[in-house]
């Protein structure tokens, strides 16, 4: 399997100096195109006031580039937005799911707990990060945390309809249904921790961290002591040199890998 490393969004948080990336993976496997996250879409590009609250475009400032949809870069690479058979999301913040309705052939797979909490949303946090348009139209297979032990980590599953070689890995915490995604590539394991950690420090070993990103974790976090744990068994994964692992937002793991 070939595997595609895409910015399918550009923000500038203030205080983050360099600006963040929506890292998403484009790979390309005997059922089709599999999309990693979609990052925002062209109906984000198009119409921000009408799909990105207030809070959220002042919070994370997207540079919103047409050029850096997903579905421009697919047709870049001289494929269609039908190509695009499936499409795995880590959870289903704007910022991951914006590009959903840009691809209308796609089966889109998440955990069966994130799509209760988009639909069914508990309290502010919740009710204030799942725009309800961006789901309109899209065909959604939920999946339960159910499955096998994955270097340290529980209930590890297949994707049926995939290939064996692309697992969800639950990462609990960031929100109750958020996921990675690991690919085995021609370089061994990936592993797309989607926003488990926002700094790639926070898997290094020791540790680092800086302020305005260990500040957005814990406003966004759902469940702390989950989130912390799978932060900790990142930091072994990574250590140990299982799989090679990165986030949604560094630009500076984007770059290693693209
Ligand atoms: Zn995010």
């Amino acid at each position: 399997m070939k595997v595609h490393h895409l910015n399918c969004a550009t923000m500038r948080p203030p205080l983050v100096a360099g600006g963040i990336v929506a890292h998403c993976l484009l790979i390309e496997t005997d059922r089709g195109l599999v999309l990693v996250d979609t990052g925002f879409g062209t109906h984000e590009v198009s119409d921000p006031e009408a799909t990105i609250d207030g809070l959220s475009r002042r919070l994370l400032k997207p540079v919103l580039d047409i050029e850096e949809t997903a579905v421009h870069q697919v047709r870049k690479r001289g494929y269609t937005a039908d190509d695009v058979r499936h499409v795995l999301l880590t959870h289903l913040d704007m910022d991951h799911a914006g590009g959903l309705r840009d691809f209308p052939k796609a089966t889109v797979h998440v955990l069966d707990t994130e799509l209760a909490a988009a639909t069914n949303p508990k309290g502010v946090k919740e009710r204030a990060r799942y725009p309800k348009a961006q789901r309109e139209g899209v065909t959604f297979r939920t999946h339960t945390a159910q499955g096998e032990a994955w270097f340290g980590f529980e209930a590890v599953r297949d994707v049926p309809g995939l290939p064996d070689d692309i697992l969800m890995v639950p990462l609990i915490g960031h929100t109750r249904g958020h996921t990675g995604i690991a690919v085995k590539g021609d370089d061994g394991w990936l592993l797309h921790a989607g926003d488990a950690y926002f700094y790639r420090g926070e898997v290094e070993t020791p540790p680092s961290t800086i302020l305005a990103l260990r500040i957005t974790a814990r406003q966004t976090e759902t469940i702390r002591e989950q989130r912390l744990s799978n932060v900790q068994r990142l930091r072994e994964l990574k250590e140990r040199g299982e799989a090679e692992v990165f986030c949604a937002h560094d630009p500076v793991e984007l770059a290693r890998l693209a």
